[in-house]
């Protein structure tokens, strides 16, 4: 039977849904709430980001404007920060939280943060991995070879941990914004606590995602009998 369209599946995957679909209004909810409140000290979130940077000794971490809607992240391969339109330009507090979250990044970087370390490292395995493991797991229901099946499973695991790993990352660069937007005098603690609930938002994302690779890893673990209890 084809895994693909089994109904136990769906069943398995309903509750990872749901999440992401709260986790997902809620970070765009809460961003264009905060989106339409301007910081007073009226820095944009490039200009809070540079601040944040230039107070911790990072003044080389040079600051991108690129394209696509909270497309923002921190390259760790050039140390830049890439800051999407919404974030780069406006004063606003999502702004300036999502740019001082990315900061936050590049001090984890600079500062040799481990669980930063571990998941830079894991990057290219779980590239390989993601696609990796559907293609062992139907080359090995093709074959009958419940080796080449549970190779492929064990690269679900991967992509979990790394889920999973993303979690302290995230979770750490907004702490790190959240109290340096008030020490480096970008805004007020007021509306720090409205910035971070910008970025409490969107860790729900990430949490989204490690629990839907969790329920994938749990489903194909049932499927191959790891759990007891095979359905066929
Ligand atoms: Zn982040």
């Amino acid at each position: 039977m084809f895994m693909y369209f089994d109904p136990m599946y769906l069943i398995f995957m309903i509750p990872a849904l749901i999440l992401a679909g709260i986790a997902s209004a809620k970070t765009k909810g809460t961003f264009k709430k905060y989106s339409k409140v301007a910081a007073s000290s009226h820095l944009t979130g490039a200009q809070a980001a540079r601040r944040m940077l230039d107070l911790n000794g990072l003044n080389d971490v040079k600051i991108h404007r690129v394209r696509g809607f909270l497309s923002d992240h921190y390259n760790p391969m050039n140390r830049t920060l890439n800051l999407s339109p919404d974030v780069h330009d406006s004063q606003s507090l999502s702004s300036i939280g999502v740019a001082c979250h990315e900061a936050g990044h590049a001090l984890q970087h600079a500062t040799g943060y481990v669980p930063l370390k571990f998941r830079s490292a894991m990057v290219p395995v779980t590239q390989f991995s993601s696609y990796g493991a559907y293609i062992f797991i139907l080359l090995g229901m093709f074959m009958h070879s419940i080796v080449m099946a549970k190779f492929g499973v064990a690269l679900f695991a991967v992509g979990f941990v790394f889920a999973l790993v993303t979690l302290p990352v995230e979770w750490d660069a907004s702490a790190r914004a959240k109290r340096q937007m008030v020490t480096d005098g970008i805004v007020q603690p007021a509306e720090a606590q409205d910035a971070g609930k910008v970025l409490d938002a969107a860790f729900l994302t990430y949490v989204a995602a490690a629990v839907s690779s969790l329920l994938t890893l749990l489903y194909y673990l049932m499927r191959l009998g790891l759990l007891g209890g095979s359905d066929d």
